[in-house]
């Protein structure tokens, strides 16, 4: 029998090869409507699976990471270890993508035509940087029971910190609650390992609809751009983030490839951080062995707010856009796409396409037509893979790095 990592593996090729062929036989046959609801059940089955402990897992890590973490002397560091990595790695991303854009500068010469009519009935809503900062800040703090129930995982975020470090600060006295929230995490991680059971199909299952249904007259027309946006995000998959990993950590590629190609493969086949987030949990402490305390503290947090594949993919889509408008943007300009981007990127929940939302905002900073986006739509699918995989992958590295600072620090000052 396989190993779960094999598995994985074998459905995502033949899931794209039977999704592939299925695509020639053609939407009118029998077989590929039935194929595509089974594919669409099977999908859809796996991701409620993985919602279903969702917030109950990030909410019972946060607060034993967090309580976990308030125990050690250097929480101040883990925090900011924490956002100088999220911002410093969105940050080379960002500059690798305006760098490609640039350079190869797609979009110049594409016919409008085809997509005019898509653009007339494309509806977007109006977003200002202050608003959406307002926006922001209020969907930090909710009522934790409407949020809970909502599945919002930033307000989750914030109220679990809130407990985790009030349990810390009344000490003792809440021990046995604590526990509780341990043996809680404990029996998700369980619950967890059973759905992993099904990955292997429901990541097949993703990638045959994917494969089955992809306009190839669009991704032909678009294919400079699409070709240089899933370079540049594989760059910074496979060289950026990789580099800063061994030159802080020592650990290899091929090492951080074992352990973390399990969400890896997920978050490629659903597009989802936040669905991925189970998994992301479980390949972080159990195959890549960083401290629970931070990887409680860092990966929910990186689901959300650390966001390397999107903070890359907007700001090279506002050049690309640029380009189409035939307008050339200004080195200041770019600089405004450089900082709304990134607050987009953090923005921009853990959900399929989420990313395309807060690209209006983008577009708008430096007076773009956001119709445009309707150009960006039908590719979406295809290049939210890649960057969603990005995204999870700069949450496991980060956790990695976190902890080495932490360690060294611990080493320098003791325990
Ligand atoms: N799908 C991405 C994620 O879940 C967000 C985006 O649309 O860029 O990480």
């Amino acid at each position: 029998m396989p190993s779960l990592n094999q598995q994985i593996f074998i459905a995502a090729v033949l899931g794209l090869a039977i999704g592939g062929l299925l695509h020639h036989v053609g939407s009118a046959s029998v077989t590929y409507e039935w194929t595509l609801y089974a594919a669409n059940l099977i999908a859809s089955v796996f991701v409620d699976l993985l919602k279903m402990v969702l917030i109950p897992l990030v909410f019972s890590t946060i607060v034993v990471g967090v309580a976990n973490l308030q125990a050690n002397k250097n929480i101040h560091q883990v925090w900011k270890v924490t956002l100088i990595f999220f911002v410093s790695s969105m940050s080379l991303a960002m500059l690798l993508g305006l760098f490609v854009m640039n350079w190869i500068r797609p979009g110049e010469g594409i016919h409008l035509a085809m997509f005019q009519e898509s653009m007339n009935s494309f509806e977007y809503s109006k977003m200002n940087p202050a608003e959406f900062f307002t926006n922001f800040l209020h969907s930090l703090f909710q009522n934790p029971i409407n949020a809970l129930a909502k599945g919002d995982i930033l307000a989750v975020v914030v109220f679990a910190l809130f407990l985790g470090i009030a349990l810390v600060v009344g000490g003792e006295r809440y021990r046995n609650i604590l526990n509780i929230f341990q043996e809680f995490l404990d029996l998700m991680m369980r619950i967890i390992g059973w759905i992993m059971l099904i990955a292997p199909l429901g990541i097949f299952s993703f990638l045959l609809k994917l494969a089955a249904t992809q306009n190839l007259e669009i991704l032909t027309t678009l294919a400079t751009f699409i070709l240089t946006i899933i370079g540049a995000t594989l760059f910074h998959g496979v060289v950026v983030l990789p580099l800063l990993l061994y030159a802080i950590t020592r650990k290899t590629p091929l090492w951080f490839w074992r352990g973390a190609r399990e969400a890896l493969m997920t978050a490629f086949a659903t597009s989802s951080s936040n669905a991925t987030l189970p998994v992301t949990l479980r390949c972080t402490q159990e195959k890549l062995k960083v401290r629970k305390d931070i990887t409680g503290f860092v990966v929910p947090l990186g689901a959300t707010l650390n966001m390397d594949g999107t903070a890359l993919y907007e700001a090279a889509a506002a050049l690309f856009i640029a380009n189409l408008a035939g307008i050339d943007l200004s080195l200041s300009q770019q600089l405004i796409v450089f900082c709304t981007a990134m607050i987009a990127a953090m923005g921009a929940p853990g959900m399929p396409s989420a990313g395309m939302v807060t690209m209006v905002l983008v577009l708008q900073s430096v007076g773009l037509p956001v119709e445009a986006i309707a150009i960006l739509l039908p590719i979406d699918r295809l290049l939210d893979t890649f960057r969603t995989t990005v995204n999870v992958e700069g949450d496991m590295i980060g956790s990695l790095i976190v902890e080495r600072y932490v360690a060294k620090i611990d080493t320098v000052f003791g325990d």
